[in-house]
């Protein structure tokens, strides 16, 4: 499944829950509410004022039996009060008795107003009359007797009206009870599933995209690091595994375009191969017969220079120095094409002690030209010191051919750079034009005329070469302003921090 699938599938999970927890507490909620009115408002205050009322016929009867004891009025205070009393729980108790909770026991309750109506009216009134007129009720236990049974009846309404009222209470309390356990198992019910649907929601997400991204960051590291080897597949949601796919396809278009790399390098190399060893040949088997025509021109040039006419001598003259030229030619190819064929040992060059021989080797040059070769601090590194000497031989002799008007300054330094050492020839000469950058490389490829400043065009073609074979790389600086820079680097020792 698409992680957007499971994202989608959690959040309506977490939502259908919410919904129906929250609609069953809300019913929940208003059974509560319901139940609550019933007893609070209605059975409560009903079975507050039925034992209101009973109190004040109590009141009443214990009243008129004072009176009738006593013969005092002041007795009868009782009486008059619980009637006033018996009227007023009698209004609240009608009042009640309209509501759904009452409505079944209203006759009852008019049943116990009437039993209560009939005691006052037929014994209590006509009691309290003749007691007022000095009757002795003792005498008249007849009398007694009906007021009893009258003030049983009573009761004994009064009983059926009360006792289906407190069942009513009990049961409305139960319903309340029942209504506020059923909200709080909602509420909690809803809780705990929200809360197991969001630690569900986190594992799935952990377990189908951050595991399976993480996974295959580390791969990708891998394949980013040069492993192209092993194949690269994603796992968890379809889109890591459709991204795992992608990088895999990646990877072997990699794959494939190194492999036909490969092959165009190795093709190069040989070709490569091919060219040297044909320049190599060419420039040996060339010396042989050159040094003939050199020497025999030269000869030409003793023996018989003055004898002929002038223009025969100015013929020989050219003779002998394309001669010479071309041996000067064949010589520097000879050696360029020599650079790691002939393998020297390799072994510590003090980079500083190479340019103070070159300064010695260039001393005429030097002092004609007034330059100053300012030479840093230089490391001394791995290599052939014969090549390594010719690169700042090279460097040094065209920053003091190629100078300008002021006398050549020349500086020569290195930084290190990671396993490196970024060595740099800066001059104040006549400066590279930066389109010319990578000509200047190129064997026998010059810039000036021989006229102008002499030369083969080999120099920096074969510094390129001795540092390529040492393993580093050569350029210009074409960012260099005032003169010209070359920059080149060699791999530092291991042992030099
Ligand atoms: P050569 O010195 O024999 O001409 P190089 O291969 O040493 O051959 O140099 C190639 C060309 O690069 C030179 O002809 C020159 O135009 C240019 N060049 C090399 N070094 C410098 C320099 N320090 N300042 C200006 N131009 C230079």
């Amino acid at each position: 499944m698409r992680a957007g699938q499971w994202f989608a599938l959690s959040v309506g999970l977490l939502v259908i829950v919410a919904v129906v927890g929250t609609i069953a507490s809300v019913v929940a909620l208003g059974r509560l509410a319901n139940a609550r009115v019933q007893l609070a408002d209605r059975l409560d205050p009903g079975a507050i004022a039925a034992a209101d009322l009973k109190g004040a016929v109590v009141d009443q009867e214990t009243g008129i039996r004072g009176y009738a004891l006593a013969a005092q009025p002041q007795f009868l205070a009782p009486y008059d009060r619980g009637r006033a009393e018996a009227a007023d729980a009698a209004r609240r108790l009608r009042a009640l008795a309209g509501s759904e909770a009452l409505r079944p026991l209203r006759g009852r309750l008019e049943e116990v107003l009437a039993r209560a109506r009939d005691w006052q009216t037929r014994y209590a009134e006509p009691a309290k009359r003749q007691l007022a007129a000095g009757a002795v009720l003792a005498r008249r236990p007849e009398s007694i007797a009906a007021g009893k049974r009258r003030f049983d009846a009573f009761r004994v309404a009064f009983t059926a009206f009360t006792t289906p009222l407190d069942s009513a209470r009990l049961a409305a309390r139960a319903r309340l009870d029942d209504s506020a356990a059923t909200v709080q198992r909602w509420v909690i019910g809803t809780g705990i599933v929200i809360l197991l649907t969001v630690i569900a929601a986190a594992l799935i997400l952990r377990n189908v995209l951050v595991q399976p991204l993480l996974r295959l960051a580390a791969r990708v590291r891998g394949v980013a690091s040069g492993s192209f080897s092993e194949p690269v597949a994603g796992s968890g949601a379809r889109e890591v595994v459709e991204l795992g796919q992608d990088v895999d396809a990646m990877r072997g278009r990699i794959v494939a375009e190194l492999d036909a790399l490969r092959v165009v390098e190795q093709d190069l190399q040989r070709s490569n191969q091919e060219l040297e060893q044909f320049a190599y040949v060419a420039s040996h088997d060339l010396q042989e017969p050159l040094r003939k025509v050199a020497s025999f021109s030269q000869l030409l040039q003793q023996r018989y220079g003055g004898r002929l006419d002038e223009r025969a001598d100015q013929y020989i003259a050219f003779a002998v120095d394309g001669a010479r030229r071309m041996q000067t030619l064949i010589n520097d190819l000879l050696a360029f094409s020599r650079v790691g064929r002939l393998e020297q040992p390799h072994g510590d060059v003090d980079c500083k002690e190479l340019v103070e021989r070159v300064r010695a080797d260039l001393a005429t040059a030097i002092e004609e030209s007034g330059a100053t070769i300012e030479a840093g601090p230089l490391p001394t590194v791995h290599g052939d010191a014969g090549l390594l000497r010719i690169v700042f031989q090279n460097l040094i002799g065209n920053a003091i051919k190629f100078r300008g008007e002021a006398p050549p300054e020349v500086r020569v330094g290195a930084t290190r750079d990671g396993e490196w050492w970024a060595f740099r020839c800066e001059d104040n000469g006549i400066g590279i034009d930066p389109e010319y950058a990578d000509r200047i490389f190129v064997i026998f490829q010059r810039l000036h005329s021989r006229a102008t400043y002499e030369g083969t065009g080999i120099g920096l073609a074969m510094c390129r070469k001795i540092v390529e074979y040492h393993g580093g790389r050569m350029w210009l600086d074409a960012e260099h302003r005032s003169g010209s820079a070359f920059c080149f680097t060699l791999r530092a020792r291991p042992e030099d921090p």
